[in-house]
Protein backbone atom coordinates (compact mmCIF):
# COMPACT_ATOMS: atom_id res chain seq x y z
CA UNK A 1 0.00 0.00 0.00
CA UNK A 2 1.43 3.44 -0.70
CA UNK A 3 1.05 6.27 1.56
CA UNK A 4 -1.07 9.47 0.34
CA UNK A 5 2.58 11.62 0.24
CA UNK A 6 3.97 8.20 -2.23
CA UNK A 7 1.19 8.55 -4.44
CA UNK A 8 1.88 12.24 -5.09
CA UNK A 9 5.28 11.47 -5.22
CA UNK A 10 5.28 8.72 -7.84
CA UNK A 11 2.49 9.73 -9.69
CA UNK A 12 4.12 10.23 -12.98
CA UNK A 13 5.41 6.44 -12.62
CA UNK A 14 1.96 5.37 -11.84
CA UNK A 15 0.53 7.38 -15.11
CA UNK A 16 2.73 5.19 -17.14
CA UNK A 17 1.17 1.43 -18.06
CA UNK A 18 4.98 -0.04 -18.62
CA UNK A 19 5.68 0.93 -14.82
CA UNK A 20 2.48 1.78 -12.72
CA UNK A 21 1.85 1.15 -9.24
CA UNK A 22 3.34 -2.72 -9.82
CA UNK A 23 6.68 -1.44 -10.89
CA UNK A 24 6.67 1.47 -8.51
CA UNK A 25 6.33 -0.72 -5.53
CA UNK A 26 9.51 -2.86 -7.44
CA UNK A 27 11.59 0.25 -7.44
CA UNK A 28 10.62 0.79 -3.86
CA UNK A 29 11.79 -2.76 -3.17
CA UNK A 30 14.88 -2.77 -4.93
CA UNK A 31 18.03 -2.77 -3.53
CA UNK A 32 20.87 -1.07 -5.63
CA UNK A 33 24.80 -0.28 -5.05
CA UNK A 34 26.85 2.12 -6.34
CA UNK A 35 30.75 1.89 -6.76
CA UNK A 36 31.60 5.34 -5.87
CA UNK A 37 29.84 8.50 -4.84
CA UNK A 38 31.51 10.65 -7.25
CA UNK A 39 31.16 11.73 -11.03
CA UNK A 40 28.71 9.12 -12.42
CA UNK A 41 27.56 7.68 -8.66
CA UNK A 42 25.95 11.16 -8.14
CA UNK A 43 23.88 11.27 -11.49
CA UNK A 44 22.96 7.80 -10.86
CA UNK A 45 22.03 8.14 -6.83
CA UNK A 46 20.39 11.54 -7.46
CA UNK A 47 17.95 10.09 -10.08
CA UNK A 48 17.67 6.96 -8.20
CA UNK A 49 16.96 7.67 -5.40
CA UNK A 50 14.07 10.55 -6.92
CA UNK A 51 12.59 7.21 -8.42
CA UNK A 52 12.08 5.79 -5.07
CA UNK A 53 14.48 3.12 -4.70
CA UNK A 54 14.23 1.78 -1.16
CA UNK A 55 17.86 1.09 -0.37
CA UNK A 56 20.82 2.46 -2.11
CA UNK A 57 24.33 1.73 -0.90
CA UNK A 58 27.50 3.75 -1.94
CA UNK A 59 30.82 2.59 -1.72
CA UNK A 60 33.60 5.35 -1.31
CA UNK A 61 36.10 5.99 1.36
CA UNK A 62 36.72 9.01 -0.04
CA UNK A 63 35.96 12.91 1.18
CA UNK A 64 34.65 15.97 -0.81
CA UNK A 65 36.91 17.98 -2.33
CA UNK A 66 36.62 21.53 -4.28
CA UNK A 67 38.26 19.91 -7.81
CA UNK A 68 35.05 17.17 -7.59
CA UNK A 69 32.43 19.70 -7.11
CA UNK A 70 32.58 21.04 -10.71
CA UNK A 71 30.77 17.55 -11.70
CA UNK A 72 29.87 15.83 -8.26
CA UNK A 73 26.60 16.90 -8.41
CA UNK A 74 25.82 14.92 -5.06
CA UNK A 75 28.32 17.36 -2.99
CA UNK A 76 27.94 20.87 -1.88
CA UNK A 77 30.60 23.81 -1.45
CA UNK A 78 29.98 23.34 2.62
CA UNK A 79 30.56 20.32 2.84
CA UNK A 80 34.48 19.99 1.49
CA UNK A 81 36.34 17.79 3.69
CA UNK A 82 32.82 15.54 4.66
CA UNK A 83 32.81 11.90 3.54
CA UNK A 84 31.60 11.34 -0.16
CA UNK A 85 28.91 8.55 1.56
CA UNK A 86 27.78 11.23 4.26
CA UNK A 87 27.12 13.92 1.80
CA UNK A 88 25.33 11.54 -0.38
CA UNK A 89 23.19 10.27 2.17
CA UNK A 90 22.41 13.94 3.70
CA UNK A 91 21.41 15.14 -0.09
CA UNK A 92 19.51 11.54 -1.28
CA UNK A 93 17.60 11.59 1.69
CA UNK A 94 16.57 15.02 1.68
CA UNK A 95 15.12 14.53 -1.39
CA UNK A 96 13.51 11.73 -0.88
CA UNK A 97 12.57 10.14 2.53
CA UNK A 98 11.30 6.64 1.13
CA UNK A 99 14.95 5.94 0.73
CA UNK A 100 17.50 4.28 3.06
CA UNK A 101 21.23 4.94 1.98
CA UNK A 102 23.48 2.34 3.39
CA UNK A 103 26.92 3.94 3.93
CA UNK A 104 30.10 1.04 3.09
CA UNK A 105 32.93 4.01 3.77
CA UNK A 106 35.59 1.81 2.59
CA UNK A 107 37.32 0.77 -0.36
CA UNK A 108 36.41 -2.01 -2.41
CA UNK A 109 38.82 -4.87 -1.99
CA UNK A 110 39.41 -8.35 -2.75
CA UNK A 111 38.48 -9.46 0.77
CA UNK A 112 34.79 -7.67 1.20
CA UNK A 113 33.90 -7.07 -2.45
CA UNK A 114 31.56 -10.24 -2.35
CA UNK A 115 30.32 -8.95 0.96
CA UNK A 116 29.73 -5.56 0.34
CA UNK A 117 27.59 -6.49 -3.08
CA UNK A 118 26.08 -9.45 -1.64
CA UNK A 119 22.91 -7.66 -0.23
CA UNK A 120 22.11 -5.85 -3.28
CA UNK A 121 20.04 -6.49 -6.16
CA UNK A 122 22.47 -5.48 -9.17
CA UNK A 123 25.52 -2.97 -8.95
CA UNK A 124 26.41 -0.07 -11.07
CA UNK A 125 29.88 0.69 -11.30
CA UNK A 126 30.93 4.35 -10.81
CA UNK A 127 34.66 3.76 -10.37
CA UNK A 128 37.73 5.55 -11.75
CA UNK A 129 40.35 2.71 -11.98
CA UNK A 130 41.36 -0.20 -13.60
CA UNK A 131 41.82 -2.66 -10.28
CA UNK A 132 38.11 -1.09 -8.99
CA UNK A 133 36.96 -1.78 -12.43
CA UNK A 134 38.13 -5.66 -12.85
CA UNK A 135 37.57 -6.30 -9.42
CA UNK A 136 33.65 -5.33 -9.81
CA UNK A 137 33.50 -7.50 -12.71
CA UNK A 138 34.40 -10.34 -11.28
CA UNK A 139 32.67 -10.08 -7.98
CA UNK A 140 29.73 -9.35 -9.83
CA UNK A 141 29.84 -12.11 -12.29
CA UNK A 142 30.93 -15.05 -9.56
CA UNK A 143 27.94 -13.77 -7.31
CA UNK A 144 25.27 -13.93 -10.37
CA UNK A 145 24.94 -9.99 -10.24
CA UNK A 146 24.10 -7.57 -13.27
CA UNK A 147 26.75 -4.54 -13.69
CA UNK A 148 25.54 -1.48 -14.72
CA UNK A 149 29.06 -0.29 -16.16
CA UNK A 150 29.85 3.51 -17.42
CA UNK A 151 33.18 5.12 -17.93
CA UNK A 152 34.29 8.74 -18.74
CA UNK A 153 37.36 10.24 -19.93
CA UNK A 154 38.05 14.14 -21.24
CA UNK A 155 35.09 14.08 -23.71
CA UNK A 156 34.10 10.65 -23.72
CA UNK A 157 32.49 8.19 -22.23
CA UNK A 158 31.02 5.09 -22.83
CA UNK A 159 28.54 2.69 -20.82
CA UNK A 160 27.01 -1.38 -21.18
CA UNK A 161 25.79 -3.70 -19.23
CA UNK A 162 27.16 -6.92 -18.45
CA UNK A 163 24.18 -10.04 -17.74
CA UNK A 164 26.63 -12.84 -15.98
CA UNK A 165 26.79 -15.54 -18.63
CA UNK A 166 26.15 -12.92 -21.63
CA UNK A 167 29.77 -11.75 -21.74
CA UNK A 168 31.82 -9.33 -19.20
CA UNK A 169 34.50 -6.98 -19.31
CA UNK A 170 37.26 -9.21 -19.28
CA UNK A 171 35.76 -10.26 -22.71
CA UNK A 172 36.17 -6.72 -23.92
CA UNK A 173 39.33 -5.93 -21.93
CA UNK A 174 41.33 -9.02 -20.80
CA UNK A 175 43.99 -7.48 -19.94
CA UNK A 176 44.48 -3.74 -18.87
CA UNK A 177 46.32 -1.23 -20.73
CA UNK A 178 49.84 -0.16 -19.67
CA UNK A 179 49.73 2.59 -17.15
CA UNK A 180 51.75 4.99 -19.31
CA UNK A 181 48.37 4.53 -22.02
CA UNK A 182 45.74 5.33 -18.83
CA UNK A 183 46.01 8.30 -16.96
CA UNK A 184 43.05 9.22 -14.68
CA UNK A 185 40.25 11.70 -14.76
CA UNK A 186 42.50 13.71 -12.42
CA UNK A 187 45.51 13.86 -14.86
CA UNK A 188 43.52 13.93 -18.20
CA UNK A 189 40.62 16.09 -16.87
CA UNK A 190 37.31 16.07 -17.67
CA UNK A 191 34.12 17.63 -19.08
CA UNK A 192 31.54 18.41 -16.41
CA UNK A 193 28.57 17.22 -17.26
CA UNK A 194 29.81 14.17 -18.77
CA UNK A 195 29.76 11.91 -16.33
CA UNK A 196 25.47 13.18 -15.84
CA UNK A 197 25.46 12.38 -19.52
CA UNK A 198 26.68 8.51 -18.95
CA UNK A 199 25.53 8.32 -15.48
CA UNK A 200 21.96 8.48 -16.55
CA UNK A 201 22.29 6.35 -19.15
CA UNK A 202 23.21 3.62 -16.44
CA UNK A 203 20.75 5.18 -13.99
CA UNK A 204 18.19 4.14 -17.07
CA UNK A 205 18.98 0.91 -17.58
CA UNK A 206 19.16 0.34 -13.45
CA UNK A 207 15.18 1.53 -13.23
CA UNK A 208 14.62 -0.95 -16.57
CA UNK A 209 16.23 -3.75 -14.97
CA UNK A 210 14.33 -3.41 -11.65
CA UNK A 211 10.86 -2.49 -13.69
CA UNK A 212 11.84 -5.26 -16.02
CA UNK A 213 10.68 -3.28 -19.25
CA UNK A 214 12.56 -2.19 -22.83
CA UNK A 215 15.56 -3.80 -24.23
CA UNK A 216 18.90 -3.76 -21.77
CA UNK A 217 21.86 -2.36 -23.25
CA UNK A 218 23.40 -6.02 -22.79
CA UNK A 219 25.67 -6.84 -25.45
CA UNK A 220 25.86 -3.28 -26.71
CA UNK A 221 28.59 -1.04 -25.95
CA UNK A 222 27.76 2.55 -26.50
CA UNK A 223 30.66 5.21 -26.91
CA UNK A 224 29.53 8.74 -26.55
CA UNK A 225 31.58 11.70 -27.58
CA UNK A 226 30.37 15.09 -26.52
CA UNK A 227 32.43 17.08 -29.08
CA UNK A 228 30.33 15.48 -31.57
CA UNK A 229 27.75 14.32 -30.01
CA UNK A 230 27.67 11.19 -31.86
CA UNK A 231 26.79 7.99 -30.00
CA UNK A 232 28.36 4.71 -31.32
CA UNK A 233 27.22 1.35 -30.32
CA UNK A 234 29.42 -1.68 -30.71
CA UNK A 235 28.37 -5.33 -30.24
CA UNK A 236 29.76 -7.37 -27.87
CA UNK A 237 29.90 -10.87 -27.28
CA UNK A 238 30.89 -13.30 -24.46
CA UNK A 239 34.05 -15.04 -25.55
CA UNK A 240 34.52 -18.53 -25.14
CA UNK A 241 38.14 -18.30 -23.99
CA UNK A 242 37.37 -15.33 -21.45
CA UNK A 243 39.44 -16.17 -18.12
CA UNK A 244 36.24 -14.99 -15.83
CA UNK A 245 33.17 -16.27 -18.13
CA UNK A 246 34.58 -18.54 -20.56
CA UNK A 247 33.96 -22.13 -21.07
CA UNK A 248 37.52 -22.99 -19.33
CA UNK A 249 37.99 -20.53 -16.96
CA UNK A 250 41.29 -19.78 -14.85
CA UNK A 251 40.04 -16.61 -12.70
CA UNK A 252 37.74 -18.56 -9.95
CA UNK A 253 37.80 -16.24 -7.01
CA UNK A 254 38.89 -12.64 -6.40
CA UNK A 255 42.82 -12.22 -7.52
CA UNK A 256 44.55 -9.03 -6.38
CA UNK A 257 43.96 -6.56 -8.66
CA UNK A 258 46.48 -3.88 -7.87
CA UNK A 259 49.10 -6.76 -9.13
CA UNK A 260 47.41 -7.35 -11.99
CA UNK A 261 46.59 -4.10 -13.21
CA UNK A 262 50.09 -3.42 -12.04
CA UNK A 263 49.49 0.13 -10.82
CA UNK A 264 46.57 1.77 -8.93
CA UNK A 265 46.08 4.53 -11.73
CA UNK A 266 42.83 5.41 -13.89
CA UNK A 267 41.15 4.41 -16.88
CA UNK A 268 41.87 5.31 -20.24
CA UNK A 269 39.64 6.66 -22.37
CA UNK A 270 36.83 4.56 -24.17
CA UNK A 271 39.06 4.67 -27.89
CA UNK A 272 42.32 4.37 -26.12
CA UNK A 273 41.27 1.63 -24.35
CA UNK A 274 39.40 -0.30 -27.50
CA UNK A 275 42.81 0.67 -29.46
CA UNK A 276 44.68 -1.23 -26.98
CA UNK A 277 42.09 -4.15 -26.51
CA UNK A 278 42.03 -4.65 -30.99
ZN1 LIG B 1 33.93 -12.60 -19.84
Amino acid sequence: MFTVEQVQRYSRHMLLPEVGPAGQQKILDAKVLAIGAGGLGSPVLYYLAAAGVGTLGAVDFDTVDRSNLQRQILHRDDRVGMPKTESAALTLTGLNPDVTVVRHDEPLTSDNALDVFAPYDIVVNGCDNFPTRYLANDAAYFLGKTLVDGSIMRFEGMATVFEPGQGCYRCLYPAPPPPEMAPSCAEAGVLGVLPGLVGLIQATETLKHIVGIGSPLVGRLLLIDAMTMEFRELKLRRDPACPVCGDHPTVTDLIDYEEFCGFAGGDASPAEALAAAV
